[in-house]
């Protein structure tokens, strides 16, 4: 190809090919466009804007896979550089950088995990006044919440009154403790399950003034639970609720750092907690703090956890 012009890439993606569009000018890369792919859209959307600001940023596919996405990515970057390299482009040499940096910071709090729990407590925290930094060990945010299609209990909520009308009133916290317990065998951890139903309506009409989230009545209602009280986003999706909430805490304040996987939890000579020490694939990160929010996820895959009748 001449010094300008766009390249059609293909790449191996986990659940199919992964088109992508090159485009070169005056011997440097000046865009890289996803056309197709059949990854799950919440996380692939991240990965591909990161990917796609550090090639730009770097004049080079040499650069470093993102966390928790590293096949996904070494196999958008590996094709890329075939393709200019095939098209007799000339990138400019670059090493990999492989210093590693260290960095501390002080917060008040600092929450552990980038899912709706992290993100939710994050929020709330920083709507209280707090310093507040977010760490997530992937280099994306959502966990397991991104493969959620958004349907949760509304119970107590302005957001059910809203919806649900007059039938709204009928739904209490104990109301929905039992039909909980019912639809899990009685298996649930019943002090678990009364900190959910009631602060579940609370944290929904928190998290959508938060954001401004407009949560309608879900198509799927729990046939297990004994009336309607699903709600769900208009996307279905809860990467909505990750990338809004994520956006209006950095907005207003927050930090968030992606692939800062927590690997110590800091404490002085009396055991009272300080701080976390978080490593990443450049960066040791230092977190001095008063508190710490715990919101690694669930434990939904330990069959101990969950009881042997809970299946699914
Ligand atoms: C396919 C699927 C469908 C579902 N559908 C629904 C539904 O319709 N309604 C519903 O209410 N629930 C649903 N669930 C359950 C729901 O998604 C989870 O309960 C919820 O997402 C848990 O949120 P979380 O923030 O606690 O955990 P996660 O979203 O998993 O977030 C935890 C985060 O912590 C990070 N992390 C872990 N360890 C560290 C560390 N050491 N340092 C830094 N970060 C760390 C993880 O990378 C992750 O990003 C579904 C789950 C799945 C898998």
């Amino acid at each position: 190809m001449d010094n300008k012009g766009k390249i059609d890439v293909q790449a191996k993606g986990h659940n199919g090919p992964i088109d992508f569009e090159l485009s070169i000018d005056d011997g440097r890369v000046t865009d890289l466009e996803i056309k197709q792919h059949s990854e799950i859209p919440g996380i692939f959307d991240q990965v591909a804007d990161k990917l796609r600001s550090d090639v730009l940023e770097n004049q080079s596919f040499a650069i470093d896979a993102i966390s928790g996405a590293t096949v996904m990515s070494e196999a958008i970057l590996e094709s890329a550089d075939q393709a200019v390299k095939n098209e007799g482009v000339q990138l400019p040499e670059k090493e990999k950088e492989q210093t590693r940096q260290k960095e501390e910071i002080q917060v008040d709090i600092v929450v552990i995990g980038g899912g709706e729990a992290g993100l939710v407590a994050a929020a709330r925290l920083l709507t209280a006044g707090k310093k507040v930094a977010l760490l997530e060990k992937n280099g994306y945010l959502g966990g397991a919440t991104i493969l959620n299609g958004s349907n949760v209990t509304a119970t107590g909520s302005k957001t059910a009154k809203r919806i649900f009308g007059e039938q709204a009133k009928k739904d209490t916290p104990q109301h929905l403790a039992a039909d909980v317990s019912n639809e899990s065998l009685h298996t649930n951890d019943q002090n678990l399950t009364q900190v959910m139903t009631e602060n579940i309506g609370e944290a929904i009409d928190f998290i959508s003034d938060f954001v401004n989230l407009n949560y309608g009545k879900a198509q799927t209602q729990t046939p297990e639970h004994s009336i309607d009280r699903q709600i769900e986003l208009p996307s279905s999706s809860s990467y909505e609720l990750v990338k809004k909430a994520a956006e209006a805490f950095t907005k207003k304040g927050g930090q968030i750092f992606l692939d800062a996987r927590v690997e110590h939890i800091l404490q002085d000579e009396n055991g009272k907690v300080t701080g976390v020490v978080a490593e990443g694939r450049k960066r040791t990160l230092t977190v001095h703090a008063d508190a710490i929010t715990l919101s690694t996820g669930g434990y939904g895959a330990n069959l101990n956890m969950r009881g042997k009748k809970a299946k699914g």
